[in-house]
């Protein structure tokens, strides 16, 4: 390549540091990387805008991961987070990815309430507050889901929620697309860096061995979350300490996830059959064990009524079936939704928000993380079971998208865009134009 041009779109490249004040800034932790609030640096902050900067582990990037990032800057919704820019720094070959900032997020308000709950404090929230989180959470993964993109990881540390200014108590889907981008099952399961992983979120067909994830598996997950809003309990908590398999097997989370919902009749799962770990299931489980459990048990013991529209929607999205189980869009017109109070954009109703903004993290934080303690977000989220567990595994993703999954719909969207994103790669993506950034990820 030619070494001056090289030189002379180096020094035009934009550079995160010289753009943005962050250092010192870190608030999270997460499954890809480290998450930094910045400033646009003087000059150039004429609005006082916050960003959320996340600056991915590991070093390099693939075209294919570029056209993907690309891919997920096309989405705009208002329920989506929405992804502002990315920086390639070509001196440490970091990928920087740069967000709107969200002040909250569900780990956080979950664990807030919690606590209260613990100290018995009354906290002044608007009645519709849980219903407007699951609406808007429903309405972006409808708009996810009709663009083909799964989200595969959805969990309450992935759900923001805007703080003060124009978007105020707007959800915004964190995380989309990543387990995809970020750890590619085509890889050989020793070349994967190693993961933070929660099974609580995760839906029984991919614990009995499901090889594709489906829009399914994001309902299942959004049923979790609901049932974690109503109650500040995780539904399907689970110790899972020493989780060292690559196996997506597992037996305890099963076990929980049947001491909550009942062991599934044949009825309702006939397909439960033809999972690859059926063997292994009836194996290691009875079914007589479980015929006292059910969900309107263990959600009346949270004072959720069985007759009541939210246990209603709450049961048609944690179904055990995958196929039973009800689409986003479905979802967004239930009942539950019609009924006073309804939805609302703010969720704090132009309310006083009452959880505190982030903290930021110190290297001693990030040294708790890394000895599995806690996910990072908070000095003390080590402590208490509201959060999954943060054990670094390796872990061998089921596949991408079934090949029957990559509709015709996605296959069209992903030429094209491959192709738009290739072509503005070089004005809003700042991608490399040697071959330093091969296959890394
Ligand atoms: P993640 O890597 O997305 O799992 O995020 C790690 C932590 O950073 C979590 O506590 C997130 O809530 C937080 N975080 C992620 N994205 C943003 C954002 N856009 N604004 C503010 N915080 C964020």
């Amino acid at each position: 390549m030619d070494f001056e041009y090289k030189q002379k779109t180096n020094a035009e490249r934009a550079k995160v540091e010289d753009l943005f004040d962050y250092e010192g800034c870190k608030v999270g932790r997460g499954t890809y990387g480290h998450v930094y609030k910045g400033k646009r640096k003087n000059r150039l902050n004429t609005d006082g805008r916050e960003y959320a900067l996340k600056q991915i582990e590991g070093t390099g990037i693939s075209m294919s991961a570029c056209r993907e990032i690309a891919l997920l800057r096309e989405l705009k919704h208002p329920n989506v987070i929405s992804l502002q820019k990315v920086f390639l720094s070509h001196t440490d070959r970091k990928v920087w990815l740069l967000f709107d900032y969200a002040e909250h997020d569900l780990w956080h308000i979950i664990k807030f309430h919690r606590s209260a709950k613990a100290n018995k404090k009354q906290i002044d929230v608007p009645k519709n507050m849980v219903k407007s989180l699951l609406f808007q959470i429903l309405d972006g993964i409808h708009y996810l889901h009709a663009n083909w993109v799964l989200h595969r990881d959805l969990k309450p540390a992935n759900i923001l929620v805007m703080g003060e200014g124009e978007e105020r108590g707007r959800v915004k889907i964190a995380d989309m697309g990543f387990a995809r981008l970020f750890n590619s099952p085509l890889k050989p399961l020793a070349d994967l860096d190693p993961v933070v992983v929660t099974f609580w979120y995760r839906a029984p067909e991919l614990l009995l061995g499901a090889r594709h994830y489906t829009k399914a598996i994001d309902i299942w997950a959004i049923g979790c979350i609901f049932a974690e809003l109503l109650t500040y309990e995780p539904i399907f908590h689970c110790r899972q300490e020493d989780i060292k398999t690559s196996n997506p097997y597992h037996h305890d989370q099963l076990d929980r996830i049947f001491n909550v919902m009942g062991f599934p009749q044949d009825k309702d799962w006939e397909d439960i059959r033809k999972m690859p770990e059926h063997g292994t299931l009836t194996k290691d489980f009875k079914r007589s064990n479980y015929v006292n459990c059910n969900l309107v048990k263990y959600m009346e013991k949270h004072k959720v009524k069985p007759d009541s529209k939210q246990f209603h929607l709450l049961q048609k999205l944690l179904t055990m079936d995958p196929t039973k189980r009800i689409t986003s869009e479905l979802a967004m017109k239930d009942p539950y939704f019609l009924e006073d109070p309804l939805p609302s954009q703010d969720v704090f109703e132009g309310k006083n928000i009452p959880y505190p903004k982030r903290e930021f993290l110190t290297d001693d934080d990030d040294d708790k993380a890394d000895t599995g303690a806690s996910k990072a977000g908070g000095a003390d989220q080590s402590s208490g079971h509201n959060q999954p567990p943060a054990k670094r595994v390796r872990v061998m993703p089921p596949s991408t998208v079934s090949s029957s999954m990559v509709s015709s719909d996605y296959q069209h969207i992903h030429n094209v865009q491959a192709q738009q994103a290739l072509q503005f790669s070089s004005s809003n993506i700042q991608t490399s134009t040697s071959s330093t950034y091969t296959s890394r990820f």
